[in-house]
């Protein structure tokens, strides 16, 4: 057999790739590790997986998922112009990526974030300029995000933050989207649990990108599903940068019953964030600091400290948090709001070790 060489690019061979959040096989875990919701999706969904007619399957599908980015223009009180559909947010990260990032055009992202940003990056072999947020004020973004940033083409700003949870105040935002020469990407992923959003900026600056995710506060992880709202000149220029047909047949139209049950979503919601509210106080209970979270997970130091030691302590325990390891994020977990079931499991073993 001919020898392996490898034909990659430098930059592949050397890049670690996105490390998931583990999706385990075992069902009798208490799984708070990647901020999936705990309840199910709307029926409206479900009922209308029972009424796809399968054979149509042998047709592609919309590749502008048409009716889809109808209802997203609708409910977000915009034109049909200015959003685009992806398969799942990560899918809109890429195409932001390949159209605003390149050897010549950083990016610019807070420390810690989302991991996926530099991996997208790396892919793009696009420097990356990471602005770290202000842990002894829980996370605050540094007064001088502006003068950091200059000379990236592209900001990432993830609101509310993960795995942080803390938000930032929007008219901080709205000074970053005025005075910023770049693109803008507001990462809202967890914005359905927070106070307020940044949607409202698509109108008024033609840099800014807002995008959400199905996976979280709508509780449709498994279907991936996202989409971007901004200016319909940015919307034009990521349709010639997606995969031809991102959106299958059957995510359009589930994410689209998905998305016009807001009576439901807002039930959910109410519940999370109650949910939230409780497991707070457990966690103060256990002498945890926590940073004040607006999404549907809290990221929290032990009492001493040790992330890593809480972790596999749960973890034998048959609960999963998500831990980051680092010399900031060591020191804490990343836990998933769950049910009130899983939230008593969880605390229950941390009373244990904490005891
Ligand atoms: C979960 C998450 C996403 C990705 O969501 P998908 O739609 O599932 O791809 C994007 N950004 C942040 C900050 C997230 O936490």
């Amino acid at each position: 057999m001919k020898e392996y060489k490898s034909y990659f690019r430098s930059v592949v061979d050397a890049m670690a790739g996105y490390a998931p959040g583990e999706q385990p096989k075992m069902l009798d875990l208490v799984k708070l590790n990647t901020n999936e919701n705990p309840f199910p999706p709307s029926p409206a969904v479900l009922g209308a997986l029972e009424t796809f007619d399968g054979a149509m399957l042998r047709r592609y599908p919309d590749p502008m998922a048409d009716s889809l980015c109808a209802a997203i223009a609708e409910v977000n009180n915009v034109s049909r112009n200015m959003v685009i559909a992806g398969n799942g947010s990560d899918d809109i990260l890429t195409m932001t990526f390949r159209a605003f990032t390149a050897p010549d055009k950083p990016v610019a992202i807070m420390e810690p974030t989302y991991s996926l940003y530099p991996v997208l990056a790396s892919m793009q072999e696009a420097p990356v300029i990471k602005i770290a947020l202000q842990e002894d004020k829980n996370f605050a973004m540094p007064c001088d995000v502006l003068e950091q940033a200059a000379g990236a083409n592209l900001l990432i700003i993830t609101r509310p933050n993960a795995p942080t949870g803390n938000t930032f105040p929007k008219e901080d935002i709205r000074k970053i989207a005025s005075e910023f020469d770049g693109i803008v990407f507001i990462d809202e992923a967890y914005a359905d649990f927070a106070e307020d959003n940044c949607m409202d900026l698509v109108h008024d600056f033609a840099n800014v990108i807002v995008s959400r995710t199905s996976s979280k506060s709508l509780a449709l992880a498994g279907l991936r599903f996202g989409y971007a709202v901004a200016n319909p000149v940015i919307i034009e220029g990521l349709n010639k940068l997606k995969d031809s047909y991102n959106m299958d047949m059957i995510t359009q139209k589930l994410a689209e019953a998905a998305i016009r049950d807001q009576e439901y979503l807002q039930t959910t919601l109410a519940k999370v964030k109650a949910l939230r509210a409780d497991l707070a106080v457990e966690l103060e209970k256990l002498n945890f600091k926590l940073i004040p979270s607006q999404a549907n997970f809290i990221f929290a130091a032990p009492p001493d400290n040790d992330g890593a030691k809480a972790f596999k302590f749960l973890r034998e325990h048959a609960v999963i948090v998500r831990y980051f390891p680092g010399e900031v994020t060591g020191k804490y977990l990343r836990i998933t709001v769950g049910t009130a079931v899983q939230n008593k499991r969880l605390t229950d073993v941390l009373k244990e070790l904490y005891k």
